[in-house]
């Protein structure tokens, strides 16, 4: 009769661990040279030395959880042991090479690329860019969209606090796996200065940061790609423009007149970059007076201005997307690190975010021309 030990064979192991995923690069463990050492003793014990790209990977329990489950599935296992190393610099720049290939390049601006990029932009300073991108990203999320947020308001960067994000990006080479929060991957200018420092960069400094975010990144394959912009409309506008010619517009604006005029300004930098608007955003619209009446206390019509001029000056449309209400419960939410969309998802504001996350999903990719992974049972 055959006993348990020689049943299991290093051949199956490796098949075994061939079906683990790195949770964060999301290629097999085996691929991406991770799997050491694999060891088989009698009665089914199995050991295998896996080799982490840092030693303090945020993301060993989940590496540790999933091998077992796939050794523990060969029949004839007993016990899985796992021994943690952690990759030398020429591993992890092999890693790296093997992942994000040898000349840095930005994946979003590659003739294949299937992210919608979408540039958030205000006129002014206080008008709610921030909320309405972490929120439209939540809302994207719930729809099993991959959503990644670049915050490149590199002077008032509010994201990570705003999605109670306080890890950093783990450094793998010059690879930065993004941390997540809600199910989005973020990369803010917040996570690499210490003591929330005001950021005094100028021009060409602020260009290099945002050209590092978008090709030292490890963003992984996202559906949509939320860049939340610097109010006006500064060189980082015109720097991101260059860098991802398809990202579109997304203008927000209050009610207000005065502030529309300005969120205009900020629209019509995209007849000089050539780049799509893909509509209008007004917030802080209106809220419901306990008596029912409904009051606008900034006044109204300013997305429906801005919607129109632009939609003139451009020759083409630019849709009011959506009204968002004023709602108190935005202040609570972020000081929370919840956006509202999670933190109140029945209420009048999370109804307007959901509305607009579907009119920006992306269609249904084809599977025309995509690579299949298909593994041989
Ligand atoms: P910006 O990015 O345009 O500077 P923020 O997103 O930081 O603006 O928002 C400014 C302030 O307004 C924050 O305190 C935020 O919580 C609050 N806020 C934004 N939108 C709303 C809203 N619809 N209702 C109530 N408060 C809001």
């Amino acid at each position: 009769m055959l006993t348990s030990a020689q049943l299991v064979t290093i051949d199956q192991v490796r098949q075994a661990l061939s079906l683990v995923e790195d949770p964060e690069i999301h290629r097999p463990l085996t691929e991406l040279d991770m799997v050491g050492a694999i060891t088989i003793e009698p009665g089914g014990a199995i050991g295998v030395q896996i080799l982490l790209t840092v030693a303090a990977c945020p993301l060993r329990e989940r590496i540790t959880s999933d091998i077992r489950a796939a050794i523990l599935a060969i029949e004839g296992t007993t016990t899985v042991t796992i021994e943690f190393g952690v990759m030398t610099d020429e591993q992890r720049t092999a890693l790296r090479k093997k992942v994000s290939g040898d000349e840095p390049s930005i994946p979003f601006a590659q003739p294949g690329s299937s992210t919608r990029v979408y540039c958030v932009v205000s006129g002014k300073g206080g008008v709610g860019k921030s909320s309405v991108t972490v929120n439209l990203a939540a809302a994207l999320a719930a729809r099993n969209l991959r959503v990644g947020i670049l915050d490149a308001d590199i002077h008032g960067h509010s994201i990570p606090a705003m999605l109670g994000l306080r890890a950093g990006p783990t450094q793998v080479d010059r690879m930065l796996m993004p941390p997540s929060a809600h199910g989005i991957k973020v990369i803010s200018m917040g996570m690499f200065v210490d003591n929330n420092e005001p950021v005094v960069w100028r021009g060409p400094m602020l260009h290099r940061a945002l050209r590092q975010f978008l090709t030292d990144v490890f963003w992984g394959d996202l559906d949509v790609l939320l860049v939340d912009l610097p109010p006006g409309t500064g060189d980082i506008a015109i720097s991101l423009a260059q860098m991802l010619p398809t990202a579109e517009l997304l203008v927000v604006t209050t009610p207000q007149h005065t502030a529309a005029q300005i969120a205009e300004r900020a629209g019509a930098v995209a007849a000089q970059t050539k780049q799509h608007v893909v509509g209008v955003i007004e917030n802080m619209s209106w809220y419901d007076a306990p008596d029912g009446t409904r009051r606008t206390p900034f006044g109204a019509g300013g997305g429906t201005l801005v919607s129109q001029r632009l939609s003139d000056r451009l020759s083409a449309d630019c849709p009011l997307l959506g009204r968002i209400p004023f709602d108190p419960e935005f202040s609570a939410a972020s000081d929370h690190g919840s956006p509202i969309v999670l933190s109140a998802p029945k209420s009048p504001a999370a109804t307007v975010f959901h509305d607009i996350a579907r009119a920006l999903t992306p269609a249904p990719r084809g599977l025309v021309g995509v690579r299949l992974t298909v593994t041989p049972r």
